[in-house]
């Protein structure tokens, strides 16, 4: 419950505040060393800043592959710190002595995005929608059916998208918007940011506009609704939210990281509303589907970079069965090869990419012990007391298995240490659950997924 309030708080405060650039970089200063710092970060400007994303601005195309290729994702994990919502950067080449009206011209508009914030998380992403969406057997059925529910409103009613993360949820549900937009009332937003409207309204004391802008839309989109799990006071409004919108037939779409049963500290009531439409599932990606979004990306590249990237067959093979966990880290991955091969204008060997992804996955995999228990722990939504204590019983004991397992796999800490970590256990104690899960993970589908899903959400912090 505690956990819950901080991070409720963590997120209202965060959101308030915008993003204090001199901070970070003096962040970057700091963490990349002068040198770093002073050829090329320093550079950097803050063009735009979104909830979830920035745009930042760099004075040349060189400059922007050179950083995107060497320094993004610790970029990334530094300006994280200062903006905990962001998952994305996006790069835009503006001569410097632009740069600062550009810094201008935004803080100019901040006033009125304040005045009309309540339309801003309205946004649409004009380049996920159904033609950049690649199928495959493991989002076929989602995706048809997301098509379906564009061309027949209301028939499944709510729509529900669930699958891990990176797996191509937004995207279609962004797609959908796209869709639909020109016709109906279109509401998009995340579960996260109708918390902060909500939590902002009850402290405005504005609960009428908050509830009449909601309940006018006639598409009412919603990502992400696992986040209302715990929040009492917040499923309650949403599920007068959805109850008079499904009253008047508004057309509902909602996406989660796990089907509506699954749903942990959510009311009963709502989770059979969520189930009582059309429930689909998007899996993990296989080979073929990764390759064919390979191929996607690298065609949008060629048209935006307005030059050839030629990948061999071989190095595109070898990218789409090194990312094992979703497809948000295979473009990652992806972005990153091209960067290097365009910087360096080469056509790159299998042992290049061995070596840039070596850097990439350094960079980003610093998993811990504390980092698998935190993540396991909340993953099956226990407490990591409970899940490190003497209890024996199968929903405790399978979870810590996981994370002993996980610790082996992903760390480079001894068994007789990682035992140390998992309140004093033996280290024999450890080998029995590695080998336990890792029998499960081959035998049964569900130990699999939660394992790669749980890897994912490792990767993503
Ligand atoms: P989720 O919301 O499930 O975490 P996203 O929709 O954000 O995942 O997808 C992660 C990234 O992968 C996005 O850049 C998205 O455009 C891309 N992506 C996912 N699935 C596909 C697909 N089938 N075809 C093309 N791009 C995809
Ligand atoms: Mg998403």
């Amino acid at each position: 419950m505690d956990k819950n309030i901080k991070k409720q708080n963590v997120y209202v405060s965060e959101e308030e505040k915008t993003l204090v650039w001199e901070n970070v970089h003096e962040s970057f200063k700091k963490n990349f060393g002068s040198e770093i710092y002073n050829s090329w970060l320093q550079k950097i400007s803050l063009v735009k800043e979104y909830n979830d994303y920035l745009i930042l601005g760099v004075p040349t195309r060189f400059f922007r592959d050179w950083i995107v290729s060497r320094y993004l994702d610790k970029i990334l994990e530094l300006v994280k710190v200062f903006k905990l919502s962001l998952t994305r950067i996006e790069f835009k080449i503006i001569e410097e002595n632009k740069a600062q009206e550009y810094v201008k011209i935004n803080e100019l508009n901040k006033v009125t995005e304040i005045k009309d914030s309540i339309l801003n998380y309205n946004r649409l992403n004009p380049s996920l929608n159904f033609e950049s969406f690649v199928k495959g057997s493991s989002n076929d059925i989602a995706l048809s059916y997301s098509k379906k529910v564009c061309e027949h409103l209301s028939r499944h009613n709510p729509f529900y998208i669930c699958g891990g993360v990176g797996l191509g949820k937004t995207h279609l549900l962004n797609a959908i918007g796209l869709e639909l937009q020109n016709d109906n009332n279109v509401m998009f937003i995340s579960a996260e940011r109708f918390m902060y409207h909500f939590i902002k309204s009850i402290k405005k004391n504005d609960m009428v506009n908050f509830k009449d802008f909601f309940r006018k839309s006639s598409v009412f989109i919603i990502d992400d609704i696992q986040f209302i799990s715990g929040k009492e006071s917040l499923q309650e409004e949403f599920f007068h939210t959805f109850n008079s919108l499904m009253e008047k037939g508004s057309q509902i779409i909602i996406s989660s990281d796990r089907t509506p049963l699954k749903l942990d500290r959510i009311q009963d009531r709502i989770k059979s509303r969520l189930a009582g439409g059309l429930v689909v599932d998007i899996e993990i990606p296989d080979l073929e589907l990764k390759k064919k979004i390979i191929a996607k990306k690298i065609d949008e590249m060629q048209d935006q970079f307005k030059e050839s990237i030629n990948l061999s067959e071989e190095v595109i093979s070898y990218i789409a069965s090194e990312s094992k966990t979703n497809i948000r880290e295979l473009i990652g991955i992806l972005n990153r090869v091209i960067a290097f091969s365009r910087v360096h204008n080469k056509v790159l060997s299998i042992l290049d990419c061995k070596n840039i992804l070596k850097d990439v996955f350094s960079q980003i995999r610093v998993i811990t012990v504390d980092k698998i228990q935190n993540t396991v722990s909340n993953y099956f939504n226990i407490a990591l007391s409970e899940m490190l204590s003497q209890r024996r019983s199968r929903p405790l004991a399978r979870p810590r298995q996981i994370a002993m397992y996980l610790a082996k796999k992903l760390t480079t800490r001894s068994l007789p240490e990682i035992g140390r970590r998992f309140a004093n256990r033996d280290h024999t104690t450890v080998i029995h659950a590695v080998k336990t899960i890792t029998r499960l993970a081959d035998q049964d589908d569900e130990m699999k997924k939660n394992i790669n899903q749980i890897k994912s959400l490792l990767l993503e912090q």
